[in-house]
C-alpha cells in the first residue's frame, strides 16, 4: 500500500512535530485538533523545527538563505490545519497523537474508523497503552498498528513500529516503509508494556534509582559516575529532569504495575517531587535547579559497582525481550542506540565482554544484589551452545574471525573454516559495493575455486545491523562512464563464475540488502534470511535502474509480477515477505543465522561435485540469462547517463524529492 496523503490528530508536543517530519519528506498532511487555537500552536512548532533545521543548512553553507526560504515554503505549504475531520476521506495513513488515556483514544479510533477509507492504516503514537485496545474500536483491526516515535520527534530518529494482536503482516510493512520514507529508523516489535526501548532503559535506570535511596547517594555524583563510564549519554537523574518528571513517573508506575517492583523499582523522591509540581527542566525544578543537585549525599561509592548495575539490568531486560520473542536481536540493540543513546547496546556489549563472564557476574549479581539480576534463559543456552561473544565468533550476533593475512580495513575477508569459507563484507558504514569490494570478492572466489578442501561459501555481513545497503551511490556519482561499464562487467562475470561452479554459494542476510546487496544475494545460490533482514531493490528512486542483475534474476526468483512491482516500486520487503514470494529459502532468528548458514554449507558443500555443478549450470546457467544481463547493461549505461539519473541522485544526496523531467 502506498502513502500519498497522511494526517495527524492532536497538534501537541509530538503531532506538531511529527507532521513537519511527513512534511518534510514531501508528503501533504493534515494536522487535527480540537480548537483553532491548539492546531496553529501545532502549525508555529512545526515552522520552528523547519526554520531550525533549515537555518542549519545555511549555516553550514549547503543551501542559500532563498533556497531554505523556498524550501520552507514548500515544506509548511503541505500542511494543513483543520479542527474538524475535512480532508480525511483520501488520507492513507493517520497517526493519533492524542493524550494518554485509553477512552479518548479509542473514541478517537472510532471516529478515524467512520471518517476515513477502508483502506487506511489506523497509527497510535502511544507510548504505554494497547494498541489491541485501540483496534477493538475499529472494524479494522488488521490495519491498526503502532507508531511510537521518541521525543522531540524532529531529531530522534527511531520510530517503534508496534504489532497488535490483530495487526496484519501487510499493516507492519506498510508502517515500516512509511517511517523509512519520512527518513526514520523503524524497528518491530510486540505491544508489551514500554515495547523495547522504555522497557530496557526504565530497568536499567529503576536499579540505579533503588542504589541512589538505599544508600542515600549524591544524585549529582551518581550522574557523573555513569555518564564518565560511557555506559549512558547522560546520568538518569539528569535525562529525568530533562524529559519531565510527570512523564517519567507515569511510564515507571505502568512498567511496575506490569512487570513487577522486583525489576522495576520506583524512586520514592521522583513522586514526591511529582506531586510538590517540581516536574524539571519544564518547570525550572527538579532533581536540579539551574544545574545544582537539590539535595546532597554521599559522593564515595563504587562506580564500578553502579555502571555494573547498570549495565547488568539492560542486559537481562533485553534478554527477556528476544526470548519472549518481542523484538529481535538487531531490533533491540538498534532501538537503544538510537532511542537511548546506549552504546555499545546491551546485547553487542555482552558479546564484547564474554556470554560466559556475564552470566557468571549475573549470577553473583542475582546473589548480590537481587532476584532482578536472576540469568535468561536464552543467555544459559547460548553459553552452553560455546557462543560466548565476539571471542568465539558468535554471541548474540556473528563475528568474523578472518583467515592470518586479512589485514583489519579490506573490505571483504575471507575465513577459513572446515569443508567451507565465509566471505565476510566489511566495509563501514555500509559495506556499499565499489570496485574494490568487487575485485577482493573476486579474489577470494579464486581462491575458494582453486582450495580442494572449500565446496561451499557463505557471503557475511560484518557489520551486525546491515548487509549490503547497495552501490556506493557517491562513488557511482563520479565514476566515468569507462570506469562504470568496467565495474558491471566485473560483477557480472563474478556472479556467472559463482552460478556455474561446483562450489555452492550461501548468501546469510542478517538485515537490509538493498540494490546491489540484494543483487549479490541473488547472485548465490541459496539465501537464508535473519527475520531482522529486509530486501529491495530501490535503484528507481534515483532516477536508475538496477544493475547487477535484478531485473533478471529478480523475475526467475519470484516471477515477473512480483519482480516488476519490485523493481518498479523501489519499495522494500521484509524477510517474512521474501520467503512467501520465493526471494530466500528460509527464515530464522537472527542469533541463529549463522549457526543456519553453516548448516546449509556443510550439506551442500558434501554433495558430489559433479552432480552440483551441473544441476547449478542447467538451473541458472541458461543463455537467455546472459542475454538478459546483455540487455540490462545497455538499459542500464543509457539510463545512467540521462538527466533524471543525475538529478535523482543529486536529490538523494541533498535529501530533498527528486523532480523528473523524462529527459
Ligand atoms: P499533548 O498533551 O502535548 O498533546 C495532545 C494534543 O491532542 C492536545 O493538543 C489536545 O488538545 C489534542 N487532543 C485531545 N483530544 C483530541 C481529539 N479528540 N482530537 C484531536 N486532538 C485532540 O500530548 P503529547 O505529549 O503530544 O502526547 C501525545 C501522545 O504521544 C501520547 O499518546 C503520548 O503517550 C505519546 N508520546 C509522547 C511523548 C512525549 O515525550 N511527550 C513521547 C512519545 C510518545
Amino acid at each position: 500500500m502506498f502513502v500519498f496523503k497522511a494526517a495527524v490528530v492532536g497538534a501537541g508536543t509530538m503531532g506538531g512535530e511529527i507532521a513537519q517530519v511527513i512534511a518534510s519528506a514531501g508528503i501533504p498532511v493534515l494536522l487535527k485538533d480540537i480548537q483553532q487555537e491548539l492546531v496553529d500552536l501545532g502549525l508555529k512548532k512545526a515552522e520552528e523545527v523547519t526554520n531550525a533545521q533549515l537555518g542549519g543548512l545555511v549555516e553550514k553553507q549547503k543551501i542559500s538563505r532563498e533556497q531554505a526560504d523556498a524550501q520552507a515554503q514548500e515544506i509548511l505549504g503541505r500542511i494543513t490545519g483543520a479542527i474538524e475531520y475535512e480532508g480525511f476521506g483520501d488520507v492513507d495513513f493517520v497517526i493519533e497523537a492524542v493524550p494518554e488515556r485509553i477512552e479518548l483514544k479509542q473514541a478517537v479510533f472510532a471516529e478515524l474508523d467512520a471518517i476515513t477509507p477502508g483502506h487506511a492504516i489506523l497509527a497510535s503514537n502511544t507510548s504505554s497503552l494497547a494498541i489491541s485496545e485501540m483496534a477493538d474500536a475499529t472494524s479494522r483491526p488488521d490495519k491498526v498498528v503502532g507508531f511510537h516515535f521518541f521525543y522531540p520527534a524532529s531529531i530522534m530518529r527511531l520510530v517503534e513500529i508496534v504489532e497488535g494482536a490483530d495487526t496484519s503482516p501487510e499493516t507492519m510493512q506498510t508502517a515500516t516503509t512509511f517511517a523509512q520514507t519520512i527518513r526514520k529508523l523503524p524497528i518491530a516489535c510486540g505491544e508489551e508494556p514500554g515495547f523495547v526501548v522504555n522497557r530496557v532503559l526504565n530497568s536499567a535506570i529503576s536499579e540505579i534509582w533503588r542504589v541512589q535511596e538505599e544508600k542515600d547517594l549524591s544524585v549529582k555524583a551518581v550522574d557523573d559516575a555513569l555518564s564518565q563510564a560511557r555506559v549512558a549519554p547522560m546520568g538518569p537523574f539528569f535525562l529525568t529532569d530533562l524529559l519531565g518528571l510527570d512523564t517519567v513517573l507515569h511510564v515507571a508506575e505502568h512498567l511496575q504495575e506490569s512487570y513487577g517492583s522486583e525489576s522495576f523499582y520506583i524512586h520514592q523522591g521522583m513522586k514526591a517531587l511529582v506531586a510538590a509540581g517540581d516536574l524539571g527542566a519544564k518547570t525550572g525544578k527538579g532533581f536540579y535547579d539551574d544545574g545544582q543537585p537539590r539535595s546532597e549525599g554521599e559522593t564515595e561509592f563504587d562506580h564500578e559497582e553502579l555502571t555494573q548495575r547498570f549495565v547488568l539490568k539492560a542486559l537481562v531486560e533485553a534478554c527477556l525481550l528476544l526470548e519472549d520473542g518481542i523484538a529481535t536481536v538487531r531490533d533491540i540493540d538498534l532501538g537503544l542506540m538510537a532511542g537511548a543513546g546506549l552504546v555499545p547496546p546491551p546485547l553487542a556489549r555482552a558479546d564484547q565482554t564474554g556470554l560466559d563472564v556475564a552470566l557468571a557476574a549475573l549470577e553473583r549479581a542475582a546473589v548480590q544484589w537481587g532476584e532482578q539480576f536472576r540469568p535468561p534463559l536464552i543467555l544459559r543456552r547460548l553459553v552452553a551452545q560455546g557462543r560466548l561473544g565476539a571471542k568465539t565468533g558468535q554471541g548474540f550476533f556473528a563475528y568474523k574471525q578472518p583467515d592470518d593475512g586479512f589485514e583489519q580495513g579490506e573490505a571483504v575477508q575471507l575465513e577459513t573454516c572446515d569443508g567451507y569459507a565465509i566471505a565476510w563484507l566489511d566495509r563501514p558504514p555500509a559495506n556499499s559495493l565499489s570496485s574494490q569490494v568487487i575485485s577482493e570478492l573476486a579474489r577470494i572466489w579464486e581462491h575458494v575455486e582453486s582450495e580442494d578442501g572449500i565446496r561451499a561459501l557463505i557471503l557475511a555481513s560484518a557489520n551486525p545491523m546491515l548487509f549490503c545497503a547497495g552501490a556506493d551511490i557517491k562513488a557511482f556519482a563520479q565514476i566515468d562512464e569507462a570506469t562504470g561499464a568496467e565495474l558491471l562487467d566485473e560483477t557480472h562475470a563474478l556472479l556467472r563464475r559463482m552460478e556455474c561452479s561446483s562450489t555452492v554459494t550461501i548468501a546469510a542476510v542478517n538485515a537490509v540488502a538493498f540494490g546491489g546487496g540484494c543483487e549479490l544475494a541473488m547472485g548465490c545460490d541459496v539465501r537464508i534470511a535473519a527475520q531482522s533482514a529486509s530486501f529491495g531493490q530501490p535503484e528507481i528512486n534515483l532516477g536508475i535502474i538496477p544493475g547487477f542483475g535484478g531485473t533478471q534474476r529478480l523475475p526467475r526468483l519470484v516471477g515477473t509480477a512480483r519482480a516488476l512491482e519490485l523493481n518498479l516500486t523501489g519499495d522494500p520487503i521484509s524477510a517474512e515477505e521474501a520467503f512467501e514470494i520465493g526471494l530466500v529459502n528460509r527464515v530464522v532468528p537472527d542469533h541463529e543465522l549463522h549457526d543456519a548458514a553453516r548448516a546449509w554449507a556443510r550439506k551442500l558443500g558434501g554433495q558430489p561435485p559433479l552432480a552440483v555443478a551441473a544441476i547449478k549450470r542447467t538451473t541458472a546457467g541458461d543463455a537467455d540469462l546472459d542475454q538478459g544481463i546483455e540487455a540490462e547493461k545497455d538499459a542500464f549505461g543509457e539510463i545512467f547517463r540521462s538527466d533524471d539519473a543525475r538529478e535523482g541522485i543529486t536529490a538523494f544526496l541533498a535529501k530533498r524529492s527528486p523532480r523528473w523531467t523524462g529527459r
